[in-house]
């Protein structure tokens, strides 16, 4: 709570029963299920998230419901070679305050707060990333798993982590670069290294690489471009194969083990990740 403000006004909020208000615009923020909604009508929209017409959308959006058969299908789909978030936060101090900025259902620990733009289980901050209700130089570290790509402007996110992060707060992000078009809604964006060490310009670089290998880039594609060549251009038969072959796959990207840790992998990784140190940009030489 007392890192919390109105996004708004910028104001203090007060906690109640059901709701918190802010001290100064007077605007309330029901708190449901143990989450606080800084955004209005996100429930109807996270209720309607299986429904859209498109199979891939609906399963995923079914499986979002039901966290760890979710996260253990993500888990044995690909393996993952590099720094993931848990590892990541091992190395802050235990009263660190972390938050997961578009986190789904994901789990990291308890000293970390899940921020999304709808009320997942496990979120309890419903707020828009381009607007968090969090204030300046409040927060230890940022995470942001497979979010930027998601959102139409990824400087201005990034500006804002900033924004909420104290001086010398870290970052930890994974964005895909050799991956297909995946709606969540919509997908705008891929990273190569250098990209996305651009992207985090203001942040002093202490690791960065190869998240999920070259392998599972491979299956990925290979597994849509079968799908399209068998779908005979009728959508749900392509949605159906592209789930039958990401299952074939599962066991040759274990090849990834091995793969993923060459120099040379991250020229055709699936994801990239990036943890950096905010920095005060007047400081860095360009
Ligand atoms: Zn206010």
């Amino acid at each position: 709570m007392e890192s919390l403000f109105c996004p708004g006004c910028k104001g203090d909020l007060e906690n109640r029963p059901s709701f918190v208000v802010c001290k100064k615009c007077g605007i309330t923020h029901e708190i449901k299920n143990g989450a606080i909604f800084f955004i209005k009508d996100r429930e109807n929209s996270f209720r309607n998230l299986g429904n859209k017409d498109s199979l891939i959308f609906k399963v995923k959006g079914c499986l979002k419901k039901h966290p760890k058969l979710f996260l253990f299908l993500l888990a044995l789909r690909a393996p993952i070679i590099g720094k993931t978030a848990k590892e990541f936060i091992r190395d802050l101090h235990s009263d660190a305050l972390v938050l997961n900025v578009g986190s789904g259902v994901q789990f990291i620990g308890q000293n970390v707060i899940n921020v999304d733009y709808y009320p997942f289980p496990g979120v309890s901050v419903v707020a828009d990333a381009y607007n968090l209700p969090f204030k300046d130089g409040s927060v230890d570290a940022v995470i942001a798993e497979s979010l930027l790509e998601h959102v139409v402007w990824p400087e201005k996110i990034i500006a804002g982590f900033r924004r909420v992060l104290k001086p010398g707060g870290l970052v930890y992000i994974v964005t895909p670069f050799i991956f297909g078009f995946h709606s969540s809604p919509d997908d705008y964006y891929r990273w190569t290294t250098s990209g996305l060490r651009e992207l985090l310009s203001g942040f002093k670089e202490k690791e960065a690489g190869v998240l999920v290998g070259p392998t599972s880039a491979v299956t990925a594609i290979l597994g849509e471009w079968l799908a399209t060549l068998f779908s005979f251009n009728i959508k749900s038969l392509y949605q159906f194969w592209a789930l039958f072959f990401m299952a074939v796959s599962i066991p040759i990207n274990l090849l990834d083990w091995v793969l993923g840790r060459l120099k040379l992998a991250s020229s055709i990784a699936s994801a990239i990740y990036f943890i950096g140190e905010k920095i005060d940009v007047h400081d860095k030489t360009v």
